[in-house]
Parts: structure tokens; sequence; C-alpha cells
């Protein structure tokens, strides 16, 4: 190869090695979803997993906590469930509410879910505070913001009230399904088929990211900020290194929940509502009035996973 084509190529290159994608990866229902687990042992083990694949592969995550799952039945504060907290703000990793009890707000009247949202801060906040962060993300639990525009104003107003930012969803999707058939596989010993789930899982998400990716170019003509939403489960702890490298693959760089807000994308107009729970890029294409076949690619999670999640 001549030297000036060959400088060429290497140009373009870093070019388009400069040119990433950004995304912030969300993790919700911290301290994590047991299944019943109580085993601090247990716990502790997939948290520490969890953290340190995040760190391994310099993601800056946010993690939204239901303070619920930090007391006992007799109302008791657990120190070894909060100290699972301090671990993700001592990594590097920020902490968001994701309401006390994560209820459903299209069941709750404003005033009952309102209660919940700041019965849901108390160690977040204390936690965040003593680190010198602040309490800034809020996370609807299901993705329901309120199934009339009454409901969404309120909620809207009340949580800038209270000095919270809204942490939205763009590549939405049902990682909670496979990590519950991964669940009840590991527990039959079944490790043919986890391996299986796995492997799928992260074939899933990259088909569920094409699809939303394309969905902005149509409806935008141009690339966003993305923000993921993940659970805190086992099959994350297993399988983050995986999904990180397919983000790689695709040419991501993996930012915080603020760098990814900056994106304009986020002030789209919202003004259809419904008792849904999607992404918010299905909730401009609704308010863009796209109808049925707009969204008729979207991957579908495999039968064999609903069945086993069932
Ligand atoms: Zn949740």
């Amino acid at each position: 190869m001549k030297p000036i084509f060959f400088l060429i190529l290497l140009a373009s290159t870093i070019v388009t090695f400069g040119q990433k994608k950004k995304i912030c990866f969300s993790i919700d229902d911290l301290p994590l979803v047991t299944y019943g687990i109580s085993d601090s042992v247990y716990q502790q083990s997939l948290t520490d997993k969890i953290i340190a694949s995040l760190n391994r592969n310099n993601i800056p995550a946010i993690g939204f906590v239901n303070e619920m799952k930090l007391y006992d039945k007799n109302n008791t504060a657990i120190s070894w469930q909060i100290k699972l907290l301090n671990q993700w703000v001592d990594n590097g990793l920020e902490l968001g509410n994701h309401t006390y009890s994560h209820p459903d707000y299209n069941n709750l009247s404003f005033q009952a879910f309102s209660r919940d949202v700041l019965k849901g801060e108390i160690f977040t906040r204390e936690i965040l505070n003593r680190n010198g962060l602040a309490l800034t993300y809020f996370r609807h639990p299901f993705l329901h913001v309120g199934n009339s525009k009454e409901k969404n104003d309120s909620l809207n107003n009340f949580l800038s009230d209270h000095g919270y930012t809204i942490a939205p969803v763009t590549i939405d999707n049902e990682d909670y399904l496979f990590a519950l058939a991964y669940k009840r596989a590991k527990d039959n010993e079944n490790f043919a088929l986890m391996k299986k789930i796995g492997s799928d899982y992260i074939d899933y998400m990259e088909h569920k990211l094409k699809y939303f990716e394309k969905q902005v170019y149509l409806l935008f003509g141009r690339e966003i900020n993305q923000i993921l939403l993940i659970h805190a489960n086992l099959l994350n702890a297993d399988y983050l290194d995986s999904l990180a490298k397919m983000f790689l693959k695709n040419n991501y760089e993996f930012v915080t929940m603020e760098e990814a807000l900056k994106d304009n994308v986020y002030q789209t107009n919202i003004t259809v509502y419904g008792k849904w729970g999607i992404s918010w890029i299905d909730r401009w294409a609704l308010s863009q009035g796209k109808k049925g076949d707009f969204f008729k690619d979207e991957p579908a999670t495999p039968d064999y996973i609903k069945k086993l999640s069932d």
C-alpha cells in the first residue's frame, strides 16, 4: 500500500473510532432481585459480581433502589442490605430512587404513589450525601408514568418540586423474563439450558438495540444517546461482561445518566398517555401519531423463555 493511502485509511479509521455512540446502563430493583433467596452470602456474591463487571468494563452505571428491600419483617433496617448500596457508591457508581415498594402507578392515586416515592429515599439520599453526591434521579416502577395527562402532570410536578430528574428508558426489554427462566434452569442444575438462555439473551438484546436504533432514525433522522434498562439479577451478574462486549462491538461507549440526558431528544414532547410501560422512543413515536405498523419489527421474547418464566 502506498504510504499516502495508508495515512488516509488510518485517518478515516480514527474519525470512525472517534464517533462512538453513547449509552447509559441503568440497573433497577436494587439491592437485588433475589427470587426469595434471603441469604446474605448469596446476595453479597451477586452484588460483588455485578459491580466488578461494571468496573472492569468502565460502565458508570446507575442503580435504582427499592428501599422496602432494606427492611426485615419487623420493619427494622438490615445493615448488610444497606452495605450493598454503599458498595455501589464506594465503587464510583450512582444510585437513584425507584420508590419504596415498587407500586404500580396505574392502580394507585397520586397521593399514595407520591408518599411511596418519599418513603423510598431515606437511605439512598443519606448514602449519596455522605459521599458528597446528590440524590437526583427517579425511575418509575414498570415504566408507568401516569395513565392520564392529569396523573402524569401531578407526578412530574411533584418530582421536580422534590429535586428529581426523571430517568427515561430507551432500550426497554424483557430481561426479567430471561432472568427468571435462567434462575429456574439453575435450580434444576440444567447448565446446558442456562448457557442457551444466556446466549439467546445477548442475541435478543442486540436485536432490541438495532430495532430501537432504527426507530430513532425513522423518528429523528439521527442517532441519540441511549439509556438501557436491566435488572440486578443472577442472569445479569453472569452476563454483564457479554452484554458490555456486545455494545462495544456496536461502537458504543458507556456514559453516566447525566451525560446521556444532555441529548436534547429527551426534551421531546410526550402528548399521549396509557397504561403502557414502554420505551421513551415508543412514547415519542405515539406522540407523533405513529400507529401499529410502525412498531411491527420489535423483537419478541422467544416462546420457550415465556414458558419457562410463566
Ligand atoms: Zn423495577
